[in-house]
């Protein structure tokens, strides 16, 4: 089924201060869907709760707000659904495509043949405990709380981003069979985002592209749990000087020090259209931005963030 309505969303983990990276996927998400006429839905990945805080919370809405970024219904609190997560999980189980998984990550490793090819994964998981009799799950279930893994699907998943373009990838030779949920009992990333892209009927997903790689694995699990996948826009990120990604630890390019010193939004707005090939970096508003945002504007390049930039912005 086709939505009548564009909706788009921003997922952010508040797991420190939002840099200008996470700000321009903010913007770039708010302004597909505003320019479509479309929703625009805030949710708060807080899985990692060793990682989020609450004041980094706050710092998030109020970031957000100062820019002038709005969004439309009520967010989603990741940690408030793992009701939700476990529903899903328990349908895919019940389709013998979840399995107990008891290794360690050292384990994986040295049981891993082949180098892996994404840099944010361990190595692919060789499906060590993907056929265990139910008598050695109880045994080792016994001294050891399991991690839960989909049996990915053998071939090729190809999509085509909306950036980017066509992207295939073979989930089961790259990555393997995945975790839904970690052995800590914190549902996934790879689940909660599928099921709560869904549950918010998310049309267009617009992230970084460092999230591409999971894309195929997003994909299989749409597939498998009966839901319609929504579009993919990933957007390559942003980097500093040093050719390194930008990082909430990377204290300048924060939004809140941009605020500290007094520049006004229309600055910061004018340095993030600059990045997304909407402008020339002079001070630019929300409106005028929705009026002139275009998806092949968008950089396919990683941007340079330079401090020196953020002095005169
Ligand atoms: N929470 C993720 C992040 O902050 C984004 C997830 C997504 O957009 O799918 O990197």
């Amino acid at each position: 089924m086709v939505a009548a309505t564009m909706r788009g969303r921003f997922a952010p983990s508040p797991t420190g201060r939002m840099h200008l990276g996470n700000m321009r996927s903010a913007l770039l998400g708010w302004l597909q869907a505003r320019a479509a006429g479309g929703a625009f839905l805030l949710r708060i990945e807080d899985l990692d709760r060793a990682r989020c805080r609450p004041q980094f919370l706050q710092d998030l809405y109020e970031d957000l707000r100062w820019l002038g970024l709005d969004w439309d219904e009520t967010p989603l609190i990741q940690s408030e659904r793992d009701s939700v997560y476990r529903e899903a999980q328990e349908k895919l189980e019940r389709e013998g495509l979840i399995y107990p998984c008891f290794c360690t990550r050292a384990e994986i490793a040295r049981a891993a043949s082949a180098p892996h090819g994404l840099s944010d994964e361990g190595p692919r998981y060789p499906g060590t405990c993907a056929h265990l009799t139910t008598g050695q799950i109880s045994e080792r279930a016994r001294t050891r709380a399991p991690a839960y893994r989909f049996r990915a699907r053998e071939g090729e998943v190809r999509f085509v981003d909306e950036l980017m373009g066509p992207y295939v990838q073979d989930v089961q030779a790259l990555v393997g069979d995945f975790v839904v949920r970690r052995n800590d009992g914190v549902a996934s990333y790879q689940l909660a985002v599928v099921v709560d892209d869904a549950a918010s009927r998310i049309t267009h997903v617009l992230r970084g592209d460092d999230l591409l790689p999971s894309t195929p694995r997003q994909l299989q699990l749409y597939a498998a749990l009966g839901l319609p996948a929504p579009a993919f826009l990933h957007v390559p990120l942003v980097m500093g000087e040093d050719g390194k990604r930008l990082a909430k630890r990377d204290g300048a390019f924060a939004l809140a020090e941009l605020r500290a010193r007094g520049q006004p939004p229309e600055h910061v707005l004018g340095l993030l259209a600059a990045w997304s090939g909407l402008g020339d970096g002079s001070p630019v508003t929300l409106p005028a931005l929705v009026a002139r945002y275009r998806t092949d504007a968008l950089p396919r390049e990683p941007v340079v963030a330079r401090e020196a930039l953020l002095l005169d912005a």
